[in-house]
């Protein structure tokens, strides 16, 4: 068995989580991957995928079964984000964001919140996180979109750039600042904002490098009418919901950026064992085997540091928001040299669009920019050290 098959069979799964993560591998295998091209090349939001995988109930995944879900681990969700993001990273992406924008909801929603609106993402309903705006990116206390107190209801007003499922998600989790508070942070706010509202509209989307059949939608919020009880916790408690969300979604964006350097390096093994020159095979040249030795450690670290964090999490640990920021950014760097260095063991096949590496190695790039670019996680992991002045 090889070093990555038994860290997989190591994994701390029930019986039935091994069942639903089997089934996923199943799905991604013989329905998703099969379309991942024609998505990557046509753009379109892949459809097909997502029936396929609302078909088996996954959303039902990170949904507590009070609310219609199957309520499975942490560590179970994120093998499932994995084995879609290693067939096809739009729909592994599509998929995971659900999660993103609706795991607030599901620790923080109060119960009438929470039977009133889960129902409808256990279903099959597409989520939405939306924190950027044009002119907030790294730094989202700067957020401009302003949310008023009218009564019963919400008047929201503002824009939202960059929010994968834009376009098409039926409950966002939106971040704006409450009008009555002036200090920027204290400010911040968020609330659960539900498709048809009226005022609401989808300005654009992107035409990007990679993850191409993803939606990624600038949309406005125009004097939106919310009810006040889709409010999460109350007035200001925004940024420790935003910090509480991101700390949970970025292990799942390493599990997202592992499984695409997972496919990229099983293809390059298998690529290096067929192709042959000067009379040997390309793997039988020591410099490929050093290169391969590289990689396969790397990955075997960063998953096995991936199931800790899992595990850290499913404990119920009350920090590992360190360890979240160290996993995500690692995770990413290694994604991107993988899948670079797939790409250099293809040679010249490796750079043209019929061979899946390409595509591979465009669909990570973005692992090092969202959920907080690499340089920013940097800067949180290393200020942890700071001893404080005084001290
Ligand atoms: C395809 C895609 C999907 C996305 N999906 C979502 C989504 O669903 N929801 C959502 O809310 N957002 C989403 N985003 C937005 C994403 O999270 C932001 O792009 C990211 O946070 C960076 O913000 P920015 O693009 O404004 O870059 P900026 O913040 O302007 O950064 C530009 C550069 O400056 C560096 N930099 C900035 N500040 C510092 C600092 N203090 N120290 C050192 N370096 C710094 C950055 O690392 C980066 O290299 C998505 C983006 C893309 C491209």
């Amino acid at each position: 068995m090889s070093v990555l098959k038994r860290l997989d069979a190591g994994i701390a799964l029930s019986e039935t989580e091994r069942m639903v993560v089997d089934s996923v591998r199943a799905l991604a295998r013989d329905v998703i991957e099969p379309n991942a091209m024609r998505y990557d090349e046509t753009g379109e939001f892949p459809w097909d995928n997502i029936n396929a995988i609302n078909d088996l109930g996954l959303n039902g995944v990170f949904v507590p079964e009070a609310y219609g879900g199957a309520g499975l681990s942490y560590t179970a969700y994120l093998a499932c984000v994995r084995e879609i993001s290693r067939a096809c990273a739009s729909t592994g992406l599509t998929w995971a964001t659900n999660f993103h924008g609706m795991k607030p909801l599901v620790e923080f929603g109060t119960e009438e919140q929470k039977q009133r609106l889960l129902p409808r993402i256990a279903a099959g309903g597409i989520g939405a996180l939306a924190i950027t705006e044009p002119e907030a990116g790294s730094d989202a206390t700067g957020m401009k979109t302003r949310f008023t107190p009218d009564g019963d209801s919400i008047l929201v007003e503002g824009m939202k750039t960059f929010i994968s499922n834009g376009d098409v998600a039926d409950l966002y989790l939106l971040f704006g600042k409450w009008s009555e508070i002036e200090s920027p942070k204290d400010a911040i706010s968020v609330l659960v904002f539900e498709k048809g509202t009226p005022g609401f509209s989808v300005l654009g989307t992107e035409h990007k490098m990679g993850h191409r059949a993803s939606s990624t939608a600038t949309i406005a919020f125009d004097a939106c009418r919310v009810p006040r009880a889709n409010l999460l916790v109350g007035p200001g408690a925004g940024l420790g919901i935003l910090f509480a969300s991101l700390n949970k979604s970025r292990p799942s964006v390493a599990a997202h950026t592992l499984g695409i350097a997972r496919s990229a390096f099983e293809r390059a093994v298998g690529y290096v064992n067929q192709r042959r020159q000067n009379g040997r095979r390309i793997i039988d040249n020591q410099a490929i085997q050093f290169m391969l030795a590289d990689m396969a450690t790397e990955l075997s670290f960063c998953e096995a540091f991936l199931w800790r964090v899992a595990a850290m999490v499913d404990a119920g640990a009350p920090d590992f928001s360190t360890e979240s920021s160290m996993l995500k950014m690692k995770a990413a760097d290694v994604a991107m040299k993988i899948t670079e260095d797939a790409v250099q063991l293809h040679g010249g096949y490796g750079y043209c669009r019929e061979f899946v590496v390409e595509r591979l190695m465009r669909d990570t790039k973005i692992n090092q920019i969202w959920e907080g670019t690499n340089q920013i996680h940097r800067q949180l992991i290393g200020r942890t050290f700071a001893e404080k002045r005084g001290a």
